[in-house]
């Protein structure tokens, strides 16, 4: 009498459809990490001169052998001045960042 049976589990069907989906996919962070700038040391080229360091210590070192090695390759815009500064004062252009 008036009772569907069925009636709740079409409602549930239809819920479980148009839930938002959550926790699936790439996380924001590694999307935005692909997206960030780049510092890219050409290390053939770099002569240990060590001006990008002295720029910024937190991302560029020079290695056991005086050639420089990046620490942190994507920077995000509050680094990205400090990494340019840090290409910029390479005399040879061994460093360079891509956006
Ligand atoms: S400034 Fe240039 S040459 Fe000097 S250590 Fe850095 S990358 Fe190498």
């Amino acid at each position: 009498m008036g009772i569907r049976r069925g009636t709740a589990t079409e409602i549930h069907k239809h819920h479980a459809l148009s839930r938002p989906v959550t926790g699936r996919g790439p996380s924001m962070s590694f999307r935005k990490d692909q997206e960030m700038p780049q510092i890219r040391a050409d290390r053939e080229r770099c002569e240990g001169y060590g001006n990008c360091v002295m720029a910024a210590p937190e991302l560029v070192d020079l290695d056991d052998d005086g050639v420089v090695v990046v620490m942190r390759e994507r920077v995000d815009e509050v680094d990205v001045g400090k990494a340019e500064s840090a290409a910029r004062a390479c005399p040879v252009n061994a460093l360079r960042v891509d956006r």
